[in-house]
């Protein structure tokens, strides 16, 4: 590398949020991570940065080949809690260790987000929104109440685990199911392949909160969506990988299930024609669940660069033999 620069390259917000990561970073250099004070945040697309000058990359959806193009790389900053944005460059360079958003702040938004979801799908909450459109009072019930309804969250992790202890706190009867098994207070927690057919059964409400992999690859499929309670819905949160948008609609249209909030789809933006947005039984949300702020990122991202100056293992590094 040349001179003394540690060059950060940017590209999360477009150019116009580039003086917002540079204050943040400077921030949180000044205040709690001295180890990153040599960083130089610049533009993603910044002609006078010369390649080799660059340390970190801190990236949403890097243009294939880009990240390879950085001979002097040291660390690859997902913007995002996913990693999927980056690894499905064939070219990203799998040397450069790759470490993801887990802040605290994006945990606690995601479980509000989940909250809301449930508790919108109890109460029906689309048929007041419709009713008021037509300025007609109508009251109704609904069936249930969280104490008699199960939510069952697919994946524990960061996301999961803060989503099922909100959702718990809320009243619902509150299972887990991810790859190793868990031991979270008042949660049911269940793992493995074998586990999945008994913990969808149970489920009133499901989250999905699982990563983009292989093995999650369609998991939300027509067959699995048919071995959900009658009635049940759905909040899916991962990614547009895990599920066919028309094996919703037809578990929706057939009644087998009641109602979904879906935040992640397969082609995202959602096209303008896309049947989802006018869907009486869906909510679209724009792939906005947790996004964590930029000053949560940078604090984050700022203390795992020091950790890498001084030779720790930053936390959030992604498996490349797990997928995320
Ligand atoms: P994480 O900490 O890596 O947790 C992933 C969880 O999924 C873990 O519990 C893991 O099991 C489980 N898992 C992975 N593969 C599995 C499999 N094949 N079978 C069973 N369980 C499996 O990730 P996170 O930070 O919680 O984020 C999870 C995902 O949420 C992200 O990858 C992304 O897709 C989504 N997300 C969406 C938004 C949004 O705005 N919509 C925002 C943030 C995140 P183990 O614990 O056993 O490893």
């Amino acid at each position: 590398m040349s001179g003394k620069k540690n060059v950060l390259l940017v590209k999360s917000g477009g150019e116009a949020a580039i003086d917002e990561w540079r204050s943040h970073f400077a921030h949180f250099a000044a205040t709690e991570s001295p180890e990153s004070a040599a960083l130089d945040v610049r533009w993603w697309n910044d002609a006078s940065v010369a390649p080799e000058d660059v340390a970190y990359a801190l990236v949403w959806q890097p243009d294939p080949g880009r990240l390879a193009a950085l001979p002097n790389l040291r660390l690859i900053l997902s913007t995002a809690a996913g990693a999927d944005h980056i690894t499905s460059d064939p070219t990203w360079p799998r040397h450069v260790p790759l470490i993801r958003a887990v802040t605290p702040e994006a945990a606690q938004r995601m479980g509000e987000y989940v909250s809301m979801a449930a508790l919108a799908l109890l109460r029906d909450l689309k048929r007041s929104v419709r009713q008021q459109a037509a300025r007609r009072w109508d009251s109704f019930e609904t069936e249930r109440s969280a104490t008699d309804t199960c939510v069952g969250i697919l994946g524990l992790g960061t996301m999961g685990v803060r989503s099922a202890e909100m959702v718990r706190g809320l009243g619902f009867r509150t299972i887990g199911w991810s790859r190793s098994r868990k031991a979270i207070d008042g949660i049911d927690c269940h793992a493995g392949n074998d586990a999945l057919p008994g913990f969808l059964a149970q489920c009133d409400i499901l989250v999905c909160l699982l990563p983009a992999t292989p093995e999650t690859d369609g998991i939300l499929s027509a067959e699995r969506l048919a071995t959900l309670p009658r009635g049940a819905a759905l909040v899916h949160v991962g990614r547009g990988s895990h599920m066919k948008f028309d094996d919703l609609r037809e578990a929706l249209d057939s009644g087998h299930l009641s109602g979904a909030f879906v935040d992640v789809f397969e082609t995202e933006p959602l096209p303008a024609d896309h049947p989802a947005w006018t869907h009486e039984k869906i909510v679209v949300t724009s792939h906005n669940a947790a996004i964590a702020s930029r000053r949560m990122r940078a604090r984050f991202f700022a203390a795992q660069i020091a950790a890498f100056e001084r030779g720790e293992t930053p936390v959030g590094v992604y498996d490349a033999v797990r997928g995320y």
